[in-house]
């Protein structure tokens, strides 16, 4: 951020697989802010339960075991990736395996982790510029963003997006199992007691269905700059 730039919080939600993350990465870039998706703070209490042998359904166990998870997060504001590191140890590239994803809805649902992992978001997505993208961004992480934005396709363009991205990174995926999960993670997100997802009152709500990311990202632009 420069002297002559405002603060500026842009709050991006929607379901898994709708385009969130390049869609914020273009807009954080265009108005020089900083992107952060807080997925990743969730894919890493997952990681690191999973790792410990945590039972992920008692709450009590839960957090007890979270006290010793130390997470370090370093912004790399070229690849505008976030390299996180638990216990000092990187754990970025093991976020998005199969074994997360399956498990990951089911801790984010426990009230005590999203109170612990809320203010760490908090504080990043209040610092100077930023774009944040997840589930309860304009509805609770920041509920007084400057411009909050809520991303929707169908599940069938969703997972046929997420298809197409792990053909050309050379992941082997079914379109069914992407389907399949994705279904699976949207209902327990968005059916949970705590910060379910859903758009918050005042989100300008973008069907991106026949929309590409450019588009979008032009569409959120122009929300940006009035
Ligand atoms: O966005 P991504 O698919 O990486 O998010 C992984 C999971 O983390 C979601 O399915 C959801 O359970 C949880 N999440 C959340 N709140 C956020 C971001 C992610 O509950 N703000």
């Amino acid at each position: 951020m420069t002297s002559e730039e405002k603060e500026l919080h842009i709050a991006i939600d929607g379901p898994a697989a709708s385009g969130k993350t390049t869609v914020g990465k273009l807009v954080a870039k265009k108005i020089n802010a900083l992107f952060f998706d807080t997925g990743l703070v969730y894919r890493s209490a997952t990681w690191f339960l999973l790792k410990n042998g945590c039972a992920l359904t008692d709450s009590h166990e839960v957090m007890s075991c979270l006290e010793k998870m130390h997470l370090t997060l370093q912004n790399n504001p070229e690849t505008q990736e976030t390299e996180i590191l638990i216990n000092g140890v990187s754990v970025s590239k093991e976020l998005h395996l199969p074994n997360i994803d399956k498990h990951v809805s089911i801790v984010s649902a426990i009230p005590e982790v999203r109170q612990l992992l809320t203010s760490l978001q908090r504080e990043i997505g209040l610092k100077g510029r930023t774009v944040l993208v997840g589930r309860d961004i304009g509805t609770v992480v920041l509920p007084d963003a400057d411009i909050k934005v809520y991303l929707k396709a169908s599940a069938e363009t969703r997972a046929l997006r997420r298809f197409e991205e792990n053909q050309k990174n050379g992941i082997e995926s079914s379109y069914q199992d992407i389907l399949t999960d994705l279904i699976r993670r949207d209902q327990i997100d968005s059916s949970r007691q705590t910060a379910p997802l859903k758009a918050a009152a005042d989100a300008h709500i973008l069907n991106t269905d026949d929309l590409t990311a450019d588009k979008v990202a032009e569409r959120i632009l122009e929300l940006v700059n009035g």
